[in-house]
């Protein structure tokens, strides 16, 4: 057993490198399309620490007919750089676990809404700010700083651990699902997403989707009718699937996990384009939205939904029905059921180093917890500390509370895996 204070003055030792480390990692634009150089840094810093390395891309797994594989347009899978390091063990004194971080990071958006360069971290009262440092970088260097500091301490885990740095966590998933397609399995999972030290409950899934809209083009003298005008019409397309929204949510209301929720359901219309030339009406305009998706609801229901508020939508316009395709996450909701082991030990961790109870949480967005627990049978904790501005210009992440979620993933190794000497 090892000695929690020893472990705590590890972890603290180590905390200015973990901070620098971060930085570093946050200085990497892993945008979609762009994730390599962050990856392959990473698969170095892992080789260096003795662990396998599996690097790979999608592109070398079969997923697309597995369940939650999500479809994918305008991406090159061959790009899409994915990382296993394993901690290999000869006879285990423990449980296996998976310790997994996404690396992928939203786009910045207006950079004219930025204070400072979205990729170059800065610390300021005790938060380091930069795009990925909450979502969720911060984590990926718990998992690995939890690790060094055991390491420091003269241990090992005493059973196998997989440490895994995926992609696609911000579009479809499909890089989590990559790392069980290709056999990597626990008896646990843990995925330190910035959750204010709650458990993941209950998340809901989400589609993305995109309409093609097409107008009766001619000259803007004619005058025209909303149904005839690509752009027009999008925004009476956005006002229908608002109250397709407004209706979920009226069910909603019942939801066991998502009842206690304001509008839990989230309708966001994220990109549109359209039109070519001021003097003629649009003859074309497309819109990309994401709707969320209620555990217990199901995924064929929810695209027929949008696709029944759209066509309706067309015949009030007496327009074409735009065509439809489905272009990125088709996640289902979830809901970690309460009662595993996994859990309870890190209930106890979290309540000796917080002082207070694990509380849970009904998130309304999509992490990749799913994939673990919901298809593939393996308990996934997603948990971990305080940040804020989560896709905005104001990300940051809390460092005192990334090194107590750091401490919590040390003695949560430690009991779940055991120990060995190093
Ligand atoms: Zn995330």
């Amino acid at each position: 057993m090892i000695d929690p204070t020893a472990l705590r003055a590890a972890v603290a030792e180590g905390f200015g490198r973990q901070t620098e480390w971060l930085a570093k990692l946050a200085s990497f634009d892993s945008t979609r399309g762009n994730e390599a150089p962050c990856q392959d840094w990473l698969a170095g810093e892992f080789a260096a620490r003795g662990w396998a390395v599996d690097r790979y891309t999608i592109d070398e797994v079969e997923i697309a007919g597995l369940t939650g594989y999500s479809p994918v347009v305008d991406a090159d899978y061959s790009k899409a750089v994915q990382v296993v390091a394993t901690h290999q063990v000869e006879a285990p004194v423990g449980r296996s676990l998976i310790l997994m971080g996404h690396i992928d990071v939203v786009p910045v958006g207006a950079t004219e809404l930025w204070s400072q360069d979205p990729f170059r971290p800065e610390v300021r009262d005790g938060w380091m700010h930069g795009r990925g440092t909450g979502d969720m970088k911060a984590g990926v260097s718990a998992m690995v700083f939890a690790l060094d500091a055991l390491r420091r301490l003269g241990y090992v885990p005493g059973s196998r651990v997989h440490i895994e740095t995926v992609s696609e966590e911000e579009c479809t998933g499909n890089g989590a699902l990559s790392t069980l397609a290709r056999g990597y399995r626990a008896d646990a999972a843990f995925i330190p997403e910035s959750m204010g030290h709650q458990i993941i409950r209950a998340e809901l899934g989400s589609v993305w989707f995109r309409l093609r809209i097409l107008g009766r083009p001619g000259h803007v003298y004619a005058g025209v009718s909303t149904g005839s005008h690509a752009i027009l019409a999008a925004m009476a397309y956005i006002e229908a699937l608002k109250g397709l929204t407004a209706e979920i949510n009226a069910e909603a209301v019942t939801h066991p996990y998502f009842g206690a929720i304001a509008d839990p359901v989230k309708f966001n219309p994220g990109k549109i384009r359209g039109g070519d030339w001021l003097g003629s009406i649009p003859s074309w305009c497309e819109l990309e939205c994401r709707l969320s998706v209620l555990p217990g609801h199901s995924l064929a229901d929810v695209r027929e939904r949008v696709s029944e508020a759209v066509r309706r939508c067309a015949a009030a316009l007496e327009a074409e029905m735009p065509a439809l395709s489905w272009i990125g996450f088709q996640a289902d909701g979830h809901v970690f059921a309460p009662g595993t082991e996994a859990e309870a030990l890190l209930a106890g961790i979290h309540a000796e180093l917080l002082g207070r109870e694990l509380e849970p949480l009904s998130m309304t967005a999509t992490s990749d917890t799913r994939f673990y627990d919901l298809y593939y049978g393996i308990p996934a904790l997603c948990y971990g500390g305080n940040a804020r501005g989560m896709h905005a210009p104001s990300e940051a992440v809390e460092l005192a509370s990334l090194q107590t979620t750091t401490e919590v993933i040390a003695r949560f190794v430690a009991r779940w895996c055991g120990l060995k000497a190093a």
